[in-house]
């Protein structure tokens, strides 16, 4: 089970730095309790040093919200899969939605940056999701779909700790509308069963696909409980360590009943 957060662009380092220290501080008092969980915050670029630093000591790793996908050039403003990889970086968060709506990002653009990411050991977490239109339209499947094709076309993997896949319905990001548990438990096994068809049954069982939307300590257990959701990504609740952690202890409990 999985616990990640994406920062998005809130706190400044210092902020930023006391979250971490915070999200450490929780996990060092309570860790025995916590057995399986892992745990990924994803703060902004300027902040990876000082968070990494700061979490040196308990096991959370740290990823980034995106990157180009290309090594080095004249991209001013972007950063690059080995700058990550060269501070420590873990994992990059790729395709969210708020990339694809802002800055156009299509899945070419996505798949591009995957495969950088596995060539520099970073693991992708790959951002899918439909809007409310494409839901109501019934086309929610085959969105998603198209979504992880596109994304991991030609993207290999050696073992399911290389690659995690969000669903992030669109509609329940940052709106306080998360999906029904029964719902995303549907999407997510849509999601499973192509990456079966990519991977082969046991690489593709065992990749984690998270949940995100609005996930908070209150609706975690439902869904995390659903046996083709690995844990959450999280936006606002992971923007304060007692929420985000409150959303882990849901994740512990739901290991220790259902043992999922
Ligand atoms: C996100 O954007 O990744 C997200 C899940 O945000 P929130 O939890 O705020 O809906």
């Amino acid at each position: 089970m999985l616990v990640a957060g994406n920062w998005k662009m809130n706190t400044d380092v210092p902020e930023g730095r006391a979250l971490a220290d915070a999200i450490a501080e929780g996990l060092s008092s309570t860790a025995a309790d916590r057995g399986d969980v892992d745990f990924l915050v994803c703060p902004p670029y300027v902040h990876l040093p000082a968070v990494r630093e700061a979490l040196a000591d308990v096991p959370v790793a740290v990823g980034a919200q995106d990157m180009h996908a290309q090594d080095e050039g004249a991209y001013t403003g972007d950063v690059s899969a080995p700058m990550l990889s060269s501070i420590g970086c873990d994992a990059v968060i790729l395709g969210h939605s708020e990339r694809r709506t802002y800055y156009d990002e299509t899945d070419a653009e996505v798949n591009a940056k995957a495969q950088q990411a596995r060539a520099h050991d970073l693991v992708p977490i790959v951002c899918v999701g439909e809007t409310l239109e494409q839901r109501k339209a019934g086309e929610a499947d085959t969105v998603v779909r198209s979504q992880v094709d596109g994304a991991l076309s030609d993207v290999s993997i050696d073992g399911a700790d290389e690659l995690i896949v969000a669903y992030e319905p669109i509609w329940a990001i940052g709106t306080g509308e998360s999906a029904a548990a029964e719902q995303a438990q549907a999407m997510h096994a849509v999601i499973r069963d192509d990456l079966r068809e990519r991977y082969g049954g046991d690489a593709a069982d065992e990749v984690p696909l998270l949940y995100g939307g609005s996930m908070k300590p209150h609706n975690a257990y439902g869904l995390l409980s659903q046996p083709d959701i690995d844990g959450g990504l999280i936006g606002s609740a992971s923007l304060e360590a007692e929420s985000f952690l409150g959303i882990a202890e849901k994740a512990a409990e739901v290991l220790e009943t259902s043992g999922h």
